[in-house]
Formats: C-alpha cells, structure tokens, sequence
C-alpha cells in the first residue's frame, strides 16, 4: 500500500503541509478534497517524488518514493501523474501521444491498446488530430489517456475533469473510474467537485490549513460532515439552532412547527427548487418541489 508518514512541507517559509499521515490500499480510488490553496496539487506533487522530503517519508508496498536528489528522472516507473498543467506534444497527433510510452515491437498490440485508450476517454473521432488543435478539456482527456497507457500501479490525478465540460464530464468520469477499478489500478485524486468523490471514492480526506482535518468514507463525512468546511464541500447546507448542520434537503415545510419562515427567493434547480428564506433573521435555504412566491409564511422542520 501506498504510506505517506509524518510529512511536513514548506515551499518557502511558510509550511504547506504539517504531519500528515495516511494510507492508501492497492486498488483503492482515494480522494483528496481541500479548497483552493490548501494543498492538494502539492501533496500529488510530494507522492511523485517531484520535491525531496526534509520530514516524512512515502512508501509503496516497500520501497521509499525518493525526491530528486536521489534519482535522475523523477515519479517512479509504477507511477503515473497527470499534472493539472498537463502537456502534450503539440504536433503529433492524439493516437501518437496516448502511444507516446508504449512500445513500437508490437504494432499490433499497441494500435490495439491506443484504441482501447481511446474509448476509455471517449476520443475515438479524434484520434489523428494534432493535439494541438485539441480544447482544453480533449487535451486534459488525451494526457489521463497517455498515463494509464502502460498501466500503472499507482495513478495520480490533479482535478482530472477541471477542464471538461458538463455535456461530458458524467460519461468520461464513470468510463475511467470504472477502468481503473477493473485494471486494480490504485488512484488518488485531487479535487474540489464532490462528483468525483461521492459515487467514485472508496476513501476520502480534508485538507484545511496545512493539516487532515476529516479522513473516511464518502459516506460517512456526508452524513455526519464535523464542520461547516465538509458541508460546504458536498451540498447546501444551514447551521439551525439545537440541530447544527442541516442539509437545504433535510429541510421541509410542515404544517405547524416553532421554525417559522418567510420565502425571499426561489432558484430553479431541475428536478426541484432551492428556497432562499429568512428564519428569525437567519437567512436558511432548503429544497423544495415547486416554486414559492416571495413573503410566503411557513413553517420548517429538520428531517434528517
Ligand atoms: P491546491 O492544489 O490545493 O490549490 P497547492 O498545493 O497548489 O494547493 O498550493 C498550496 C500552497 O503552496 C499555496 O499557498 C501556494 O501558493 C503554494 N505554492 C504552490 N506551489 C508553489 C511553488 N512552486 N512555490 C511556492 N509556493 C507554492
Ligand atoms: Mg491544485
């Protein structure tokens, strides 16, 4: 398994990351969440090897993943990253990236693997433009493509779908993550989109001022989010009196109750509407199958 302990960071003078401690399984998806600044891109950075360590050690299975004192070509052979600056060469085309790795003894079995490739990313009808005459997000699908073509055991990804839009971000994320899972390729991923984590993580952490401060299932942190910080990661939520933090979907309006408040605002959401409303001058926002006119009185209840 993958073993990160005691690792303490610093760019410059000010620490980036302090005692951090965890593991990984082989084969487990492990998200790694945090807001902007928090640390997450360098994290990926420090299991790869890309900077040394001055506190702290990393292992996989047994061997000590070593900064670039000690090695000429940095991130290990069973190890593939994809930076959230990835590149990629501009003048060859999509196949010839992906395939930019693999070897040229066996034609066939690489055309093979390319193509395989290709669907797993979803880029078949691209397969000979020049990367670049690729968008963001083709090029960001092209370079996971590229790392996982030699099957790494241990895959890093920098906000793998940051630059993909929504017509396919759904599609490519189930495609990959279900690759990886067949493949029992170990994966951890740095984002801030709770779409990655939530039906994809086996594991997940919360990176907030250079510590840990919440490490377990999806699950659980949804259920029983310790802060204000892991709420706002997965959904709406308001802080009510005598029941903490409460979900805008554990919210509902009831016939009578002492939680009584007035509508300010309705937000089309699709399948439903978010109810901005004013609680004993609190403003709480809770979900609702239609829309409510402004100054509307009701009631609440908190169902959780
Ligand atoms: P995240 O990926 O969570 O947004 P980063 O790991 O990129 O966070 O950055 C964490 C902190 O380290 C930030 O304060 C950032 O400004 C700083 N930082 C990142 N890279 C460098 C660098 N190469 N040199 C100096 N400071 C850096
Ligand atoms: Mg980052």
């Amino acid at each position: 398994m993958l073993q990160v302990n005691n690792l303490t960071f610093q760019y410059k003078k000010k620490p980036v990351l302090k005692n951090i401690s965890f593991t990984v399984k082989p084969g487990e998806h492990y998200s790694i969440i945090g807001e902007s600044g928090s640390g997450k891109s360098t994290l990926l950075k420090l299991i790869y090897g890309t900077y040394d360590l001055k506190e702290g050690h990393i292992f996989w299975k047994d061997q000590e993943i070593l900064g670039p004192k000690h090695k000429l070509i940095i991130g290990p052979e069973y190890m593939k990253y994809v930076a959230q600056e990835f590149d990629l060469m501009p003048f060859i085309t999509v196949a010839e990236n992906i395939g930019a790795y693999l070897s040229n003894f066996y034609p066939e079995e690489k055309q093979a693997r390319i193509n395989e490739l290709l669907d797993v990313v979803e880029l078949q009808a691209y397969a000979h433009t020049k990367a670049k005459e690729l968008s963001g997000g083709q090029k960001q699908r092209v370079a996971i493509a590229k790392a996982i073509a030699k099957q790494p055991e241990v895959l890093l990804l920098d906000e793998p779908f940051s630059h993909i839009d929504n017509f396919k971000k759904q599609s490519l994320r189930r495609s990959l993550f279900k690759y990886l899972k067949e493949k029992q390729i170990t994966c951890i991923v740095a984002t801030h989109d709770k779409d990655d984590v939530l039906s994809f993580s086996d594991h997940m952490m919360v990176l907030h001022d250079t510590k840990i401060i919440a490490e377990n299932t999806p699950a659980e942190l949804y259920k029983n989010p310790e802060n204000k910080l892991i709420a706002s990661f997965f959904d709406e939520f308001n802080i009510i009196e005598n029941y903490g933090i409460v979900y805008a979907n554990q919210l509902k309006i009831v016939e009578n109750s002492n939680l009584k408040a007035t509508v300010k605002q309705s937000y089309f959401k699709g399948n439903y509407y978010l109810i901005e409303a004013d609680l004993d001058g609190n403003i709480v926002f809770f979900e609702h199958d239609s829309n409510l006119e402004e100054g509307l009185n009701m009631c609440l209840s908190v169902l959780k």
